[in-house]
């Protein structure tokens, strides 16, 4: 049976990284028709924050995701937080160190620093070497009593076997492997309070809740070799892995790492701007996956159905925040009208440019207003610079629109469009079409000589929303100032 998961840490919201590995766990089990579980992998107490799993839970289920078994769903395998399974840690641990192929060890936080410093400056790479090397039992046991009664924790160890090549094929990266003298010496499998670290959990997590496949980031593949090394020692056999491609910052070219500031990284950020979550996904399962053919945009379930594993990409994935942008336009066009004003209301009312609770007349104003931008809009959010004019008046005129009003035919057709909604008695795109219709009768001018003007006078640009529903929008008291303003 396919049997795959979704493991974070909740040390932090979902970030885009993470959501890609989720998506793409996803992807392959309903494609395969297999499960999807979720499992919180908290051991690391120090760097959890208060609502990491929560914020975790809510963005995987606002990107479109749900899962079979989970810490909200439990399944036949849980607990599913492993701060929760210590008692199924507790005995494997004792067991590998009755067997001998664990121990504890003692040696101190400084120590180990020491030994790292040391190494460092010999030019060698850091790594632990065996505290009890050439010691006689006597003497091993005299420096365990030592350490324990200077009152020190120990870790667990766990001891790699010597001269061992550890190898997989990888179903993103080919084969791949690892000789045990690289690794860095004997690796802890247990810290000083007790919490299994994360590679021997995730072992006994993933055996016990009989995963069958692992898609993880590709920062994990040097702790694949660590992991093979645990399920030889207990005689299990391991799942197949795949290791996603990197993902790299397309402005820098460096590997996205969460300090970079020049770009959005977590889901939440996005879905604050008025992403639309169909949008997100879309682009993040393009971020390590192609489909065949040139169309881009594709919903979920197209995407279990066309998902091929063969079709992961093995070089790394730029992050572009313009494809991402564009990709959300699309699906800001496409989708319903009520869907994006009501999203771009709220941006409007967090701004603080429309009042909480507004009445049903200014809302259908807004509506309106909405609508004039929605298909030029990436994300909702976006709105609120759109619409600047509509509610702080237009900006500083440009030398570039001075100089068009400069013309002769600009103020001829202000004056008289001025006399023309003087009394106008329904200021509504109907009345100021024909407005404007009128001022090119009375004065010859017509075409970009006659709509320039007007729509420089009313926002001080050359280019905009359509101008009858802007000025309607407007209003017929801001329109007139506007005017009057230019005119003077
Ligand atoms: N908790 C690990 C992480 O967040 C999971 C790695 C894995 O999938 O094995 O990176």
């Amino acid at each position: 049976e396919i049997r795959v998961r979704y493991a974070p840490s909740p040390t932090g919201h979902l970030h885009i990284g993470n959501a890609r590995t989720a998506l793409f766990n996803y992807l392959f089990a309903r494609h395969y028709k297999g499960k999807f579980i979720l499992r919180i992998e908290d051991t690391d107490q120090s760097r959890n924050i208060a609502d990491g799993e929560k914020s975790q839970i809510d963005n995987l289920k606002w990107l479109g995701m749900d899962w079979d078994e989970g810490p909200d769903n439990p399944g036949e395998y849980g607990p599913y937080r492993q701060s929760e399974r210590k008692d199924i840690y507790q005995p494997l641990i004792e067991q590998l160190v009755a067997e001998g192929k664990a121990y504890e060890s003692y040696m101190t936080e400084e120590e180990l620093a020491a030994q790292r410093e040391e190494q460092k400056a010999n030019g060698e790479m850091p790594h632990y070497v065996d505290e009890y090397a050439g010691l006689s039992p006597e003497q091993k046991e005299q420096k365990i009593a030592d350490a324990k009664a200077a009152g020190i924790e120990p870790v667990i160890r766990f001891k790699v076997p010597v001269n061992t090549t550890y190898e997989w094929d990888d179903i993103v990266k080919g084969h791949i492997s690892f000789e045990s003298e690289t690794i860095g010496g004997d690796f802890v499998i247990q810290k000083r309070d007790g919490m299994p670290t994360y590679n021997f959990a995730v072992v006994v997590d993933d055996h016990m809740m009989k995963i069958s496949h692992v898609f993880r980031g590709d920062d994990h593949v040097a702790n694949t070799p660590k992991q093979l090394m645990i399920y030889d020692a207990f005689g299990w056999d391991a799942p197949q892995f795949g290791h996603m491609s990197l993902i790299i910052n397309s402005e820098t070219g460096k590997k996205l790492s969460k300090r970079d500031e020049s770009v959005l990284q977590f889901i939440e950020q996005y879905r604050s701007l008025g992403y639309l979550p169909e949008a997100m996904l879309n682009f993040i399962i393009l971020l390590g996956w192609s489909p065949v053919g040139e169309s881009e945009i594709f919903t979920l379930r197209e995407f279990v159905k066309m998902y091929d594993e063969k079709r992961l990409s093995k070089s790394p994935a730029a992050f572009d925040a313009k494809k991402l942008e564009w990709i959300n336009n699309q699906y800001v066009k496409a989708a319903d009208e009520d869907r994006i004003m009501h999203s771009s209301l709220l941006q409007l009312m967090k701004a603080g440019k429309i009042e909480e609770n507004p009445d049903p007349m200014r809302v259908e104003w807004a509506r309106k207003l909405i609508n004039l931008f929605k298909r030029q809009m990436s994300y909702t959010a976006q709105i609120v610079e759109f619409t600047d004019l509509f509610f702080n008046g237009p900006e500083d005129i440009d030398e570039e629109s001075k100089a068009e009003m400069a013309t002769d035919d600009a103020l001829p057709v202000l004056k008289a469009l001025e006399t023309q909604f003087a009394d106008m008695p329904i200021f509504d795109t109907v009345n100021i079409l024909a407005a404007i219709k009128a001022v090119q009768k009375e004065t010859g001018i017509k075409g970009r000589k006659l709509w320039m003007p007007i729509r420089i006078a009313i926002t001080h640009e050359m280019h905009g929303p359509e101008l009858p529903e802007s000025l309607e929008l407007l209003g017929h008291d801001l329109s007139m100032k506007h005017l009057r303003a230019m005119i003077e």
